[in-house]
């Protein structure tokens, strides 16, 4: 069998998106750090953060510096993070499977950026608990932008090509969450999300529309309560073998199963962020089979 000349090409594209992802996915290390403090992600270089030497730009190659340098900083030896090498082979294998999905399509470079974007509002919310509103304000405009230029170019292959269901999925998305939110406030009295999630979901909705932010949400939940429940009974592991060593202490008690060392509940961006992405590329699929069975019931 003849390949055809285009697989070349295919291969060169795909191999660029790669690289290209990794090295966005070194600029995005540098927000992770700088944006909750509200620092330039653009000034100054980075340094070491223990010798505060600069990097030498030789070694500050995405992954592969990583692992010449073998996890340390070469002036002063202290362990440089594996969340560096990670979120740059993340954002690589992102990057390589939109354009493996979407091709020379309009929808490449949008949905790579998209994807970019929620590997920072994953790292962030990871590490600072927050979710940057450099990412969710534009976001929202952004998505509904796209939807209409899918209307007015068909075949930019976005998947929403109507602006209307974009601003209608900003709003059942923002709106959805913004009740789970003031649910959770009047039964278990506590805040159950961040209002970063209100609008993380929000801006999902103008991209995806109102069944890309339900999916998104069905999804999310379940690997969430997932981890959640999974995280629960490892406390209560914990929780028994501390309560055997010291039956007498009342200390502790009233800590929530669902909160971590810090106090806080853990994240759910991440998993607002993992459904997203598997939206992304089997979104519209699931949503056709699961149309095709609600719509010809009793067909077998
Ligand atoms: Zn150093």
């Amino acid at each position: 069998m003849e390949m055809p000349n285009l697989d070349a090409l295919t291969t060169f594209f795909g191999v660029l998106s790669f690289v290209i992802g990794a090295m966005v996915g070194s600029f995005l290390n540098v927000c992770v750090h700088r944006l909750p403090q509200g620092l330039s992600v653009v000034r100054p270089r980075s340094r070491c953060p223990k010798c505060e030497n600069p990097i030498a730009w030789h070694d500050n190659i995405p992954i592969l510096s990583w692992l010449i340098l073998g996890a340390k900083c070469r002036n002063c030896g202290t362990p440089i993070s594996w969340q560096y090498p990670l979120v740059e082979s993340l954002t690589a294998a992102l990057f390589f499977l939109v354009y493996w999905k979407f091709g020379m399509t309009l929808a490449s470079p949008v949905y790579m950026l998209l994807a970019a974007s929620l590997v920072l509002v994953t790292f962030v919310d990871l590490t600072d608990w927050t979710i940057p509103n450099e990412v969710t304000f534009p976001g929202v405009p952004l998505g509904i932008g796209c939807a209409v230029m899918a209307m007015v170019y068909p075949e930019s292959g976005l998947l929403l090509a109507r602006p209307l269901w974009s601003i209608v999925g900003v709003l059942i998305g923002g709106g959805l969450l913004y009740g789970l939110d003031l649910l959770s406030l009047a039964i278990l009295k506590k805040r159950g999300m961040g209002f970063g999630d209100v609008k993380l979901m929000a801006m999902l909705g103008a991209f995806f529309g109102p069944w890309g932010v339900l999916l998104i949400l069905v999804i999310a939940s379940f690997f969430g309560s997932a981890v959640g429940l999974t995280l629960i009974l490892i406390g209560r592991a914990k929780d028994g073998a501390e309560d055997a060593g010291a039956a007498l202490s009342e200390e502790g008690d009233e800590e929530d199963d669902v909160m971590t060392p810090g106090g806080h509940y853990l994240p759910f961006g991440p998993y607002i962020v993992l459904g997203g992405i598997i939206y992304l590329f089997f979104g519209p699929e699931i949503i056709e089979r699961y149309m095709s069975y609600i719509t010809v019931p009793g067909a077998i």
